[in-house]
């Protein structure tokens, strides 16, 4: 569902210019029964989270990273994972994902000369 989202995000980031009125992505997805919280103060001021699922949990840190314009929620281009970016330019999740990708890309050009010797 989160990539479904992701997806559909990226193709409406794309054409944001051009957007008359606000859109919302994948309406009544996210259907969190209970989400609490509480605060306390030790030193610092802390917030803690409750709640109701693990599917909750993961849905909300995906909105906060989403609507973050710190955060740099990317997506792999390998394996089409989630991965939070150190940089902008960064295309993969971490080196295995990289290195596969080369092995990839070199392979197919190795096909494509082989396949104008013959
Ligand atoms: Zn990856």
């Amino acid at each position: 569902m989160l990539s479904k989202h992701y997806d559909q995000l990226s193709t409406y980031r794309k054409s944001s210019a051009t957007l008359t009125e606000p859109v919302t992505i994948l309406a009544d997805q996210f259907e969190a029964t209970k989400i609490g919280f509480t605060v306390t103060q030790d030193k610092e001021t802390k917030i803690s989270w409750d709640f109701d699922s693990l599917k909750t949990t993961v849905q909300t840190i995906y909105a906060f990273a989403l609507t973050d314009e710190n955060s740099t929620l990317k997506r792999c281009e390998h394996c089409k994972g989630f991965y939070i970016a150190n940089s902008s330019k960064e295309k993969y999740c971490g080196s295995a994902c990289r290195n596969r990708h080369n092995v990839m890309k070199s392979r197919e050009r190795m096909k494509n000369e082989d396949s104008h010797i013959e």
